[in-house]
């Protein structure tokens, strides 16, 4: 379900006229499923502000995907439950601490 869209947006910069559309409910990563150490792709809670993870990123960082496009993630955090919606370039790359 999510592997899609990062196949579409590999390479930096989407290609043109295969943009990234709609709204898609992603799931949060259990926090207690997060690694320290792995790398993820996820986003800062509009709500508490705690950084929540949704997709992994098995490439250790090595190629970095780049979200564009006019859609929208959906999604609750974890944290607060907070179900909230998040623009492309509101998508954090980060390594879990
Ligand atoms: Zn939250």
């Amino acid at each position: 379900m999510t592997k899609f869209v990062l196949a579409a947006c590999k390479g930096g910069n989407m290609a043109q006229g295969s943009g990234f559309q709609g709204t898609y409910k992603v799931t949060a990563k259990n926090p207690a499923e997060v690694k320290p150490g792995d790398w993820y792709y996820g986003f800062d809670c509009l709500v508490c502000g705690r950084r929540f993870a949704v997709f992994d990123d098995t490439t250790s960082a090595t190629k970095p995907v780049t979200f564009a496009g006019g859609g929208v993630f959906r999604v609750a955090c974890p944290h607060c439950s907070a179900d909230r919606m998040y623009q492309t370039d509101q998508v954090q790359h980060f390594q879990a601490t």
